[in-house]
């Protein structure tokens, strides 16, 4: 008998075993109290209760976390630094936990080396991966500290090298590093790049899109469980010292630990955040600052990277069948082409998707855990050849017509919007469009408009135009007598540009009916879309619409009683409203001037500049053959200008060199002041080939004119051209290398890369 219940128990105990789920995390440095959450959790079987059996990895030379993630290897990973980058892209990994608020690793400093602007010229020592991504990347890049100006070199992980003075700046981390230091008595400063408000976070838990999203529930439940793990670590500091030293041997001495503690304490931040928080603000800030210092190409977005967007999708209404969900999990992103020009439900402003489609196809994004990706158009018609092309997936506001139907399905209607017709002010209202004879209507070419229209209306003659922009100005020149578009649209156009000009005069029978279009060859794509549409809130869309649409009367105006009212007050207050108007407009111009030039000189600021090359890059990456060259111009010892004719004749000179520069580039080359005494000249449809000469010329007669200092003032230049989709960043960064070669060539030179 007692044999026959040991079995028992012992069965029971195996199938307990059993029914564990095995998992892993790959840590990413030796046992330390850094990872006690973990060690609590699994010691004190908090992983257990919550039916997971898992191993804990200690950090090894040569692993690469991200991919042993990525790749199955193991389910969840720890690294530090918010955002995770490769090759200038945001890792596809999903984010779980954050468990220090406030990132450990600084620069420790020799004594005098107070702030980020004295490490200029000095030997930094530090590891690749934390001087290219992490915070202490991204103090160094806003400061310019770059190889160009200090001496960087590989860490050795030694503190002996700063002690005896041979690197003068190291990287650290507080709960390390700074107890050694201290220990040894020797004097340092700290720079922290969150004192510069370069904020990382560290100990970052996270999986691969695949387990979060097949597993759900597991990985939610491995987070509550570590989340205990750190409560219980925290308020048992010893007991898991004791456990790190006897069970998990730490290679740090008891002391060490201790002093690891107060500092973990201190960066977790629990008095401010629950433990484990994702701080949401402060990734996407990150992540925007990777993007302005060029670590991250632009044009990407964070995507599926927070879990707990990932777990709150779950609990939606919407459940994605398991084999659309492993269709999404296959399609990294999702691509999209719009109107770029039917403000306010859609239009594409400075390269962003605008509009009340935008903010649908956000709520979309952030349903189906994957990036939506503009794919930029110049005209609607543009965007339809692309979906055909299937270069995009889908069309974010389109309205289904025969002819879309070869190559697009349209899920259920999300937009009603009725159809108007706009003509000039004092043309009738015309109650039924069928009155109407051979009179010349304007509708953009492609839309589903121009078929409805013929259809319903065969009487009129219909115009085919570009844009609405083409529609609405040849009414006003009289080419046409009317044009037809859907009533938000027409409206923000009248009230923006043709208030007291154009009306609406008439509204058809028939009305807009949008949605989304979703490539016909791929049927799964289309039923997750007709999903989302389906369960859309009433009470969300009404507050979209409300936000770009500035108040939801406009929309029933079309009572035929407001129409004539509203003619009224056009009329009495339309001159006010052109006077107004005018003198705003003339306000504006001499507003934004200011704001684009450089004093001194008269040439566009380093913002003006940064823009136009913003776009200058985009044209050269959409475009096969449109090339743009640039030139980075710097004057030759200056200083010495300066330090010998004074302050106020160096300002004389920088003044006379804009003029020169000016006078010798054609008028649709852009010169800008770059900073101090650097230009940067952007000359748009030239090659790097063909601005060597204009660079050779300006450097020619910069030598040749009198100053009046008596001698002549040089300039050296570097020559480049942007390449296909090369950031911006990259670009001007080649050719400050070429600038940089002038220089060493022996200055009054130029250079090419
Ligand atoms: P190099 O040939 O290597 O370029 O030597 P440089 O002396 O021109 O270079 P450096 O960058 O060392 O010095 C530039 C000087 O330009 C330092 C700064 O005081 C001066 N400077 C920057 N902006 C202005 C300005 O607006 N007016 C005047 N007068 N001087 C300026
Ligand atoms: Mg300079
Ligand atoms: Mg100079």
């Amino acid at each position: 008998m007692r044999i026959f219940l040991l079995i028992i128990i012992m069965i029971t105990l195996l199938m307990g075993q059993d029914s564990l789920q095995k998992v892993s995390v790959q840590l990413d440095w030796k046992y330390q109290f850094e990872f006690a959450g973990f060690i609590a959790a699994k010691e004190k079987g908090f992983y257990r209760d919550a039916g997971l059996d898992v191993e804990l990895r200690e950090y090894r030379d040569g692993i690469d976390i991200g991919a042993d993630v990525l790749g199955g290897k193991a389910t969840y990973g720890v690294y530090n630094s918010s955002i995770m980058v490769e090759g200038g892209r945001v890792k596809p990994i999903v984010l779980m936990g954050m468990y220090f608020q406030h990132s450990p690793l600084i620069f420790v400093a020799r004594k005098g080396i107070k702030t980020p602007a004295d490490m200029v010229g000095k030997t930094i020592m530090g590891t690749t991966y934390e001087l290219k991504y992490s915070s202490l990347a991204l103090l160094l890049n806003h400061f310019n500290i770059s190889p160009k100006n200090t001496k960087f070199v590989d860490h050795t992980f030694n503190i002996q090298q700063f002690i005896e003075g041979k690197v003068d700046v190291m990287s650290a981390f507080r709960s390390n590093q700074l107890y050694e230091l201290d220990r040894t008595g020797i004097e340092y400063e700290i720079i922290d790049p969150a004192q510069y408000g370069f904020m990382m976070s560290a100990v970052n838990l996270f999986t691969s899109p695949s387990e979060a999203i097949k597993h759900t529930d597991r990985t939610q439940q491995f987070i509550d469980a570590t989340n205990r793990g750190w409560k219980y670590a925290l308020d048992h500091p010893n007991e898991m010292i004791n456990i790190l030293l006897h069970k998990y041997a730490a290679q740090k001495s008891r002391n060490a630990l201790k002093y690891e503690v107060q500092v973990t304490k201190q960066l977790m931040m629990t008095d401010f955040y629950p433990i484990g928080e994702v701080n949401s603000e402060l990734t996407v800030r990150t992540f925007k600052q990777l993007i302005q210092t060029g670590v991250l190409k632009e044009g990407q977005k964070l995507g599926r990277y927070m879990f707990k967007d990932i777990a709150a999708n779950s609990h939606e209404k919407i459940k994605f069948s398991d084999t659309e969900k492993n269709y999404l999990l296959g399609k990294k992103k999702i691509m999209m082409c719009v109107d770029p020009e039917w403000y306010p439900l859609e239009a594409i402003r400075g390269g962003k998707h605008i509009g009340i489609a935008a903010d649908v196809m956000e709520i979309f994004e952030k349903k189906l855990g994957l990036p939506i990706e503009l794919v930029p158009t110049i005209s609607w018609s543009q965007s339809l050849l692309y979906a055909q092309q299937r270069k995009c997936d889908i069309l974010s506001l389109a309205s289904s017509a025969p002819a879309r139907l070869k190559y697009i399905n349209f899920t259920s209607t999300y937009l009603s919007i009725p159809y108007v017709m706009v003509t000039m002010n004092e043309k009738p209202f015309t109650e039924d469009m069928a009155s109407l004879r051979k009179e010349k209507i304007g509708i953009v070419k492609g839309y589903s408009t121009v078929g409805m229209v013929k259809a319903h209306y065969p009487r009129l003659h219909i115009v085919e135009v570009k844009s609405i922009n083409e529609g609405l100005s040849k009414v006003e020149s009289g080419e046409l007598y009317g044009y037809v578009d859907n009533l938000i649209v027409v409206s923000s156009y009248i009230q923006k540009e043709y208030t007291g000009i154009l009306k609406v005069s008439s509204r058809l029978e028939e009305k807009d009916d949008l949605s989304v279009g979703v490539r016909n060859d791929e049927p799964l794509l289309y039923g997750v879309f007709e999903k989302m549409v389906k369960n859309l809130d009433a009470a969300v869309m009404q507050s979209i619409y409300n936000r770009w649409v500035s108040t939801v009367e406009e929309v029933s105006w079309i009572d035929y009683g407001i129409v004539w009212k509203f003619l009224l007050i056009i009329l009495i207050f339309g001159s006010a409203f052109t006077w107004r108007y005018i003198v705003l407009k003339r306000y504006n111009k001499s507003l934004l001037e200011l704001s684009i030039t450089d004093k001194l000189t008269g040439l566009y600021n380093r913002q003006k500049t940064d823009i136009i090359l913003m776009n200058e890059q985009k044209k050269v990456s959409r475009y096969t053959d449109h090339h743009c060259a640039l030139m980075m111009i710097d004057v030759d010892n200056f200083k010495a200008i300066n330090d010998t004719a004074g302050h106020q004749a160096g300002d004389r000179v920088l003044y006379y060199l804009a003029n020169i520069m000016k006078t010798n580039l054609r008028n649709t080359d852009i010169l800008g002041r770059w900073g101090g005494e650097e230009f940067i000249a952007i000359l748009p449809h030239t090659t790097s080939d063909e601005a060597m000469v204009v660079a050779e010329n300006l450097r020619c007669k910069v030598e040749e004119f009198s100053f009046g200092l008596g001698h002549s003032v040089t300039i050296s230049i570097g020559v480049g051209e942007f390449m296909k989709d090369e950031s911006v960043h990259e670009c001007v960064g080649r050719v400050d290398t070429a600038l940089y070669m002038a220089k060493e060539r022996g200055r009054n030179k130029v250079c090419q890369v």
